[in-house]
C-alpha cells in the first residue's frame, strides 16, 4: 500500500465513565483493520463534556487499551486543546454562508438539498434524503464547538481514512459527511459496527451486570478472554472461536462483520476464561491473579508452588480468577485456624479414622499419589467400606472444606510434614473439643 493511501483509524472515546464493553470492542475492530492491513491505529481523547470528563475517566481508558494489548501509534492528545481551531473553522464556514448563527445564537451548518450516499463498509450502501437531516450546531450558544464539528477536523487533522464505530451514529454520518464536503476535504470511508445487546435483546447496560472492561477485570476475566470474545460479538471466521492475537489480526476482515445486532453471552465469556486459565502458561497468568490472593500469598513462595501444582485440578472446575482462589484456600492460606462448628462436628465423628490415618500416613515409605490412595483405600476397607466416613473428616481436617480436589492429589502437592502437621492439629482440636479415641 502507497504511503498516499495508508490505513488509519481512531479510537476517539469520551471520558464519561469506565472503558464500556462495547466501546473496547470498536476499538478492538480498529485496532485489528490496522493491523491486518499494516496501517495505524490512533488514539485521542474527546473530552468536551467538561462535566463528566475526569482524569480518572481517561485513566480507565488507557489501562484498559493497555491491558487488552491494544496500542496505538501516536501521541494522543484531548480534543479541548483543538477548539479554538475548530471555532475558526465554524467561523469561516459562516463567511462562505455556508453555515449560520440562527436567532438564539446557535451556529449551524445549512444543509444542501439533494442527498448523501455512502458505501457503508459493514452495513452497505445507506442513502439518506438530506431534507430529512435538520440545520445541524456547529457551535453552542456559548461559542464551543460541537460533537461534529470536533469529530471531522480532527478525523481531518489527523488524516483517517477509515471511521469504524458503533452503529448509534449511522445517523451522525450524513451529517459529517456534508461538513467535509463543505470544508473541501475527502471523506473518508465509514463503517458502523452492529449493537451488543443483553441476554434480554436490550442495548447492553449497567442493568445486565459487568459491562465495562474495568467491571469484568474485576471479577476475574483474564484480558486474552475478553479479547476473544470481543473478537466474536458481530464477527466470525468460518466456525473458529479460539483465536491467537495474531490469528486475529491474519483473518480480520471488516466484511465478515455482521450487519445484525450481536449478543453478549455470559456463559460463552465465562468458557473462554477457563480456556485461557487452562492453557495459558501459570507464568503469564500469575500476575492477573495476584490481586486476588489473601494478604501474604502473593510472596510466598510454596503457596505460589502448591497453587502451580494443583493448576490442572483448580482450572478443571473454576472459570474466574476468585473461583480459583476460593477452591484454592486450603493450599494459599492454613486452614486448620478455620474450623467451623460444621468442621468440629465431622471431625469428632471421623476421630478413629484420622487416628488411624495419622499413623498409616506417617510410615507411608512413597509419598506420591497412588501410595496415598491406596493409603485411604485401605482405611475405608477398614471402615468397613465406608469412603465417606473417611473422606470426609480427612478433607475437613486438611481444608478446612467440605469439595475439592481429589484427596490424593491434595496431599501429593502439600507434602508429608504438612499434611501430618495439619491432622496433628485436627486431632488437637478434637480433644479440645472433647473427643476420645476409641
Ligand atoms: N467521542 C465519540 C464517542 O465516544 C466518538 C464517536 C465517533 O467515533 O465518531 O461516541
Amino acid at each position: 500500500m502507497s504511503a498516499t493511501t495508508a490505513i488509519k483509524v481512531r479510537f476517539p472515546p469520551s471520558p464519561t465513565g469506565k472503558m464500556h464493553l462495547g466501546n473496547a470492542r470498536t476499538a478492538l475492530f480498529n485496532w485489528l483493520f490496522a493491523r491486518h492491513a499494516g496501517g495505524q491505529f490512533l488514539l485521542r481523547i474527546e473530552d468536551t463534556d467538561k462535566e463528566r470528563s475526569t482524569p480518572e475517566n481517561i485513566t480507565f481508558i488507557h489501562d484498559a487499551l493497555k491491558w487488552l494489548g491494544l496500542g496505538y501509534d501516536n501521541e494522543p492528545f484531548l480534543q479541548s486543546t483543538r477548539q479554538s481551531l475548530h471555532v475558526e473553522a465554524a467561523t469561516r464556514l459562516v463567511e462562505q454562508e455556508l453555515a449560520y448563527k440562527d436567532t438564539e445564537g446557535v451556529t449551524r451548518f445549512k444543509v444542501p438539498a439533494g442527498a448523501t450516499t455512502w458505501a457503508d463498509l459493514v452495513q452497505g450502501e445507506i442513502t439518506i434524503e438530506n431534507k430529512q437531516v435538520e440545520d445541524f450546531a456547529l457551535l453552542r450558544s456559548d461559542g464551543s464547538p460541537t460533537y461534529h464539528l470536533g469529530v471531522v477536523m480532527d478525523d481531518i487533522f489527523q488524516g483517517i481514512t477509515h471511521v469504524i464505530r458503533g452503529d448509534d451514529h449511522i445517523n451522525n454520518t450524513p451529517k459529517q459527511i456534508m461538513l467535509y464536503a463543505a470544508l473541501g476535504e475527502p471523506v473518508p470511508a465509514f463503517g458502523h459496527l452492529p449493537l451488543i445487546l443483553g441476554p434480554d435483546g436490550e442495548k447492553l447496560s449497567k442493568r445486565h451486570g459487568a459491562v465495562s472492561i474495568q467491571d469484568l477485570r474485576a471479577e476475574g476475566y483474564l484480558p486474552q478472554a475478553i479479547f476473544n470474545f470481543m473478537l466474536r460479538l458481530g464477527w466470525g471466521h468460518g466456525d473458529q472461536e479460539l483465536f491467537t492475537v495474531e490469528e486475529a489480526t491474519a483473518a480480520f476482515d471488516i466484511s465478515n462483520v455482521s450487519k445484525g445486532p450481536a449478543r453478549f453471552d455470559a456463559a460463552k465469556l465465562k468458557w473462554y476464561n477457563q480456556h485461557y486459565l487452562k492453557t495459558l502458561p501459570f507464568g503469564q497468568i500469575l500476575p492477573h491473579l495476584v490481586p486476588f490472593l489473601p494478604d501474604g500469598a502473593q510472596t510466598h513462595k510454596a503457596d505460589l508452588e502448591r497453587l502451580e501444582a494443583l493448576w490442572p485440578d483448580l482450572t478443571a472446575r473454576a472459570q474466574t480468577l476468585p473461583e480459583i482462589v476460593t477452591a484454592a484456600t486450603a493450599f494459599i492460606t492454613d486452614p486448620t485456624r478455620a474450623y467451623t462448628a460444621e468442621h468440629t462436628a465431622i471431625l469428632l465423628e471421623g476421630h478413629d479414622a484420622l487416628h488411624h490415618l495419622y499413623d498409616a500416613l506417617s510410615s507411608l515409605p512413597e509419598w506420591q499419589e497412588e501410595a496415598l490412595k491406596a493409603a485411604i483405600h485401605h482405611q475405608v476397607e477398614h471402615m468397613g467400606g465406608n469412603f465417606k466416613a473417611v473422606g470426609r473428616p480427612l478433607r475437613v481436617a486438611l481444608t478446612a472444606a467440605t469439595g475439592g480436589p481429589d484427596l490424593a492429589r491434595i496431599m501429593a502437592v502439600l507434602g508429608q510434614s504438612e499434611v501430618l502437621r495439619r491432622l496433628k492439629v485436627s486431632l488437637h482440636h478434637i480433644h479440645e473439643n472433647g473427643g476420645h479415641h476409641h
